[in-house]
């Protein structure tokens, strides 16, 4: 590992003529999720504050310009966790400015209520266009369930970053009850004993009702705990989750790497289970933009899309995994030391308590290829399924579902995602043809098919619905 963050410190990156400006702008407010490595931020909300600027590598600058492109600009928001990714290859290593988003501005949120209230105020306001998204926050921002006054502010779905990558901490004190992947029924009644005992198990997200979330419930229901009545589920803001944890004053959170890997190294606690191992190639996190934005700049956004797509397939292949390391967990983007990233790039995770070692590329954050479909287009089938587990958990009525077709129609723009892999040479083969992914497999044996949601909803035991 030392000689992993010896080879790159040393690292420089080439600086051309053309290079776009990447502002690594953090917004001021509570962190985000997951916590911020490096402890930074706090205090205040607000906009877009002062921008440490950082230019690096533009290879091919304007090699595949887009004619007639309405705009080169662009503000999109990301959390410094691995999701973002793409939106920060896309710029560092040039595929925005190959297709004439030359002025693309990659914006650092303190947490997902920075980025939601940015996402209002449009970059004109100094906030920002659109950018990374837990899902289904694109949906909620359009209906006004999460925004000021409930304003309805009509988002696209346009790409999903990536699948993977994520799991469920659980702290250090609960080690040797059996509390991995599924859980053995001492491991569920040690759980449910310490409601009895009035010292509930805890569990926490930085942002209620998306991935964190869902991913906790769906963990403990599959494993026969309540996660409304058996424990306590709670926003915590991601600064506190780690002090919380080491503390004792919390048992549990969802977060992506490098917290995985941190959280056993650094014996905080232990990994009950990744996202990977609870649903292979699950859908995670999306770039979606506002409506009026993309509605204005069609173009733009077609060559923004193809350069994120060309970085998912850059990120993808296993030969430049160090580089991207190298790249994301510089000062303006993670801040991290690049050997916390690089072996849960690599698929490799030890999960703690006991726990078999992982070994498996395939097991890492995925960005184009996961073998089940492709990584970056946005199924519509995946959002669905957002949408019924929101029904599930009473976060939406049941109506969505009989509605979904028009409300899934109005704001995943697929059919841009199709036109962008073209502009990107993406071979036909690797274009979906169908906007379902197809029936679902989850670790506990259930079955998500599109064609049904009420069937699956039907089928889980525990279930507000
Ligand atoms: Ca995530």
């Amino acid at each position: 590992m030392t000689k992993f963050s010896e080879r790159f410190s040393r690292r420089k990156f080439i600086v051309t003529a053309g290079a776009s400006v990447v502002s690594s702008v953090l917004l001021k407010g509570c962190l985000g999720n997951p916590p911020e490595p490096s402890g930074t931020a706090g205090g205040g909300a607000g906009a877009a504050g002062g921008a440490p600027v950082a230019t690096s590598a533009v290879a091919v600058a304007n090699e595949k310009r887009v004619e007639g492109i309405e705009s080169t600009k662009i503000t999109l928001g990301y959390i410094p966790i691995v999701e973002s990714a793409p939106l920060i290859i896309a710029q560092e290593k040039g595929f925005f400015a190959k297709y004439g988003m030359v002025d693309v501005k990659v914006a650092k949120q303190a947490n997902w209520g920075s980025a939601r209230d940015n996402v209002e105020i449009g970059s004109a306001g100094g906030g920002i266009d659109g950018g990374q998204w837990q899902m289904p926050m694109p949906y909620q921002i359009s209906q006004g369930l999460i925004t000021k006054n409930s304003v309805q502010i009509p988002m696209y779905v346009l790409l999903q970053l990536n699948t993977q990558g994520n799991g469920i901490a659980i702290a250090g004190k609960h080690q040797g009850k059996g509390i991995g992947l599924k859980l053995e029924k001492s491991a569920q009644d040690y759980i449910l004993g310490l409601k009895k005992a009035g010292t509930p198990f805890k569990a926490a997200y930085t942002f209620p009702k998306a991935n964190q979330d869902l991913w906790i419930r769906y963990w403990l229901a599959a494993n026969g705990i309540n996660p409304d009545a058996d424990v306590e589920l709670l926003t915590v803001p991601a600064a506190q989750t780690v002090a919380n944890m080491k503390t004792g004053s919390m048992d549990g959170f969802s977060t992506g790497d490098p917290w995985p890997l941190r959280i056993v190294s650094e014996k905080i606690g232990f990994i009950s289970a990744l996202t990977a191992q609870i649903w292979k190639g699950h859908p995670e996190e999306y770039l979606a933009i506002r409506g009026d934005w993309v509605d204005k700049h069609p173009k733009a956004t077609e060559a923004l899309l193809a350069g994120i797509i060309e970085a998912q397939q850059w990120c993808d292949k296993p030969e430049n995994r160090a580089e991207l390391v190298s790249i994301v967990s510089g000062k303006n983007f993670f801040d991290v030391k690049p050997e916390v990233l690089l072996t849960p790039y690599e698929g490799k995770y030890d999960l703690g308590d006991g726990q078999p070692q992982i070994n498996d590329f395939k097991m890492s954050t995925l960005y184009w290829n996961d073998g089940l479909g492709n990584v970056s287009y946005p199924y519509k089938s995946h959002d669905l399924w957002f949408l019924t587990e929101s029904v599930r958990w009473g976060f939406l009525p049941t109506k969505t579902l009989a509605d979904s077709k028009a409300i899934i129609g109005k704001v995943n723009r697929e059919d841009l995602w199709k036109a962008a892999a073209k502009l990107a040479g993406v071979a036909d083969a690797d274009i979906p043809k169908n906007t379902s992914r197809g029936v679902e497999k989850f670790f506990d044996g259930k079955e998500f098919n599109p064609d049904k949601p009420e069937d699956y909803l039907k089928s889980l035991a525990i279930k507000k619905a």
